[in-house]
């Protein structure tokens, strides 16, 4: 049984904003305002014959907290009524969503189709964990659609993808990929982590499944790890629910509380990081130590027509390659003040990424290469500090 919301409170015509505000929320007798956290692994029944019936799926109510917990139904609620999906489940990490959306169906013999530009453990997974299940997988250029027809099998189950992609900020055709995974009787399942829920809805573009790490924007200031799974309610209740309760990998109820308070104010949040990330991206494009700037919402990005059609704007993170190699990205990053050097994105905090040292380093040069992460790539999450700011912190390291 999944998990029940009293006041099912999103199923209203209610703009995204008011959605993340007040979608999902259960109140319980005390009428509090503020979202209660359950930390409960387990619940009472009120009698033996109670148990039975909620065993038997005969009465409504929570069982354990690896299958459902208030907390985490809210936030389940809440990412569900903001995607326009069927249902969610929320998962311990955004590696869990993708593993539990990809394992809830795939069995040995079958085939998945995958935009090769990913994140370092979605590549993992298509390359290795797959492979060794028996599950064999084919990497294609993402913003190929051919490449994707071609790709194509009789036993072809699943198309997973990322857009924008992971640092070089590439631009896949939703529905596009979605039509041909279709076509081909196989399930499309989006990570739209680099786009944020905000601004783009993979789900009314064809999409089946969409997965999110909520450890980045979701969450947004760097808390906590969590993810989650969105589709059809047939697809999460019929296909992924015995699999997620079987195998475990459920949000806890305090980072699910963690969750539900950053939808609050996410529109906010994503607004802001991705106007400071349009005047850097224009403030990069001018300076003449840097070669390319890669942003999808900038005129000179290979698809910003594309990204325009799919994307509300151009997003929260900026990529660049700065003329020099590792050298002369190794002193800009040391000379950044407020930007911080790390792997993460999607923090309150404006961060920098080396991706051929960190991230993609497990590639080797020749991978990079095929990928387009040079040496001198940087990337860059932009967090809610002063616009101003940040571009004087760019100006004074580019300098430097
Ligand atoms: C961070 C990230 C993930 C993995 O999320 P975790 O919460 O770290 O497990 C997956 N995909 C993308 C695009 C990411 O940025």
């Amino acid at each position: 049984m999944a998990a029940k919301n009293d006041a099912k409170t999103s199923g209203k015509d209610w703009r995204p904003a008011t959605t993340l505000v007040h979608g999902g929320t259960i109140r319980s007798q005390f009428g509090e305002m503020s979202e209660a956290m359950f930390l409960t692994s387990g619940y009472a029944y009120d009698t033996a014959e109670q148990a039975e019936a909620r065993f038997k799926g005969e009465s409504e109510g929570f069982v354990y907290s690896r299958y459902s917990n208030p907390t985490v139904a809210m936030f389940e609620e809440r990412m569900r009524a903001l995607e326009g999906a069927g249902a969610a489940r929320a998962t311990a990490t955004g590696m869990a969503a993708v593993t539990t959306a990809l394992l809830s169906f795939l069995k040995a013999g079958d085939h998945v189709v995958a935009g090769r530009v990913l994140f370092g453990s979605n590549l993992y997974i298509m390359e290795n964990i797959l492979p060794r299940l028996g599950i064999e997988t084919t990497l294609v250029d993402g913003k190929d659609l051919d490449a994707w027809g071609a790709a194509m099998r009789p036993n072809t189950r699943a198309c997973f993808f990322e857009t924008p992609t992971n640092p070089s900020l590439e631009i896949a055709d939703v529905e596009g990929v979605c039509g041909i995974a279709r076509e081909a009787g196989a399930l499309s399942i989006i990570d739209n982590v680099f786009a944020t829920p905000i601004l783009q809805k993979p789900l009314e573009m064809g999409a089946d499944i969409v997965v999110y790490s909520a450890t980045k924007h979701i969450d947004g200031q760097g808390r906590c790890l969590g993810g989650v799974v969105l589709s059809s309610q047939e697809f999460i209740e019929e296909t992924l629910h015995d699999f997620f309760k079987h195998t475990g990998p459920s949000m806890s109820p305090f980072n699910a509380w963690v969750m539900l308070k950053g939808l609050e104010t996410l529109p906010l949040r994503v607004r802001h990081s991705c106007a400071s990330a349009e005047l850097v991206a224009d403030f990069l494009a001018q300076r003449s130590e840097v070669a390319r700037v890669f942003y999808p919402g900038r005129r000179d990005h290979p698809q910003y027509a594309l990204a325009k059609r799919q994307m509300a704007s151009g997003g929260p993170l900026v990529a660049f390659d700065l003329k020099g190699g590792k050298e002369a990205a190794f002193r800009f990053m040391n000379a950044l003040e407020i930007f911080k050097i790390t792997n993460n994105l999607g923090d309150a905090k404006s961060l920098v990424t080396h991706p051929a040292t960190t991230t993609h380093q497990r590639l080797g040069p020749e991978g990079r290469a095929a990928i387009g992460i040079g040496e001198g790539l940087l990337r860059l999450s932009l967090g809610l500090e002063d616009a101003g700011d940040l571009v004087a912190d760019i100006e004074r390291a580019i300098s430097a």
